[in-house]
């Protein structure tokens, strides 16, 4: 009996630890020691395996990353799911053909279409593998790009304050670890017909200097 409860308490305590770990136990690659910097080189991303990533459904073709491109996900920010949720949530849309609002039909894809992800809370987790090309809707070749999108549809909506200091961290971040030169920051309407970052967000990342 007691033993009983023991292991119980103990599997809870276990369950308990797995998820806080989620947000603590997140490190990337990059140390201060490494890069001989300061800890604005220290960086914590939540990895595919702590937000519980399915596999990729297929192979995926290699890049070589030379630029980092912004995108919101056009979606309302949504503070009753976690990072968790939402990441599987997208990649479950991304894995599978769906009719989009705008008529058009959009295929399956090998896994999410971004390399980052930055919730309403700041917190920044890991999409898909950086050295594949990601995926997108709109015409315009991604190979080389970083894609890194913000939680928000910024037509309507603002970011926030964390969402953007975490995206200066991780731009800080990429910029170091890829060599991806200040000219070669920018957004997705760079290269396609899109509304995509919103334009709230783009008067932020132009009124800051963070893009060109
Ligand atoms: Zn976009």
């Amino acid at each position: 009996m007691l033993t009983t409860k023991i292991r119980r308490y103990t599997l809870s305590l276990i369950y308990l630890l797995s998820m806080l770990s989620i947000t603590t136990h997140s490190i990337a690659d990059v140390s201060s020691a490494e890069n001989g910097n300061s800890d604005q080189s220290k960086f914590n991303i939540v990895s595919r395996e702590q937000w519980g990533a399915a596999k990729p459904i297929f192979a995926m073709t290699i890049q070589i990353p030379s630029r980092t491109t912004i995108h919101h996900t056009a979606t309302k920010q949504n503070p009753n799911k976690t990072i968790a949720q939402k990441l599987k949530g997208l990649q479950a849309f991304s894995q599978r053909s769906e009719k989009l609002a705008d008529g058009r039909t959009k295929k399956a894809w090998a896994d999410l279409p971004y390399h980052f992800y930055i919730d309403h809370k700041g917190t920044v987790a890991e999409g898909r593998d950086i050295q594949f090309i990601g995926d997108t809707n709109t015409s315009y070749n991604p190979s080389g790009h970083i894609a890194v999108v913000l939680e928000g549809n910024f037509e309507s909506e603002m970011p926030t304050p964390n969402q953007i200091a975490s995206l200066k961290g991780l731009l800080t971040f990429l910029k170091k670890k890829y060599n991806i030169e200040e000219k070669s920051i920018g957004t997705h309407q760079d290269f396609a017909q899109t509304a995509c970052p919103g334009r709230n967000l783009l008067k932020i990342l132009e009124n800051e200097g963070l893009i060109n």
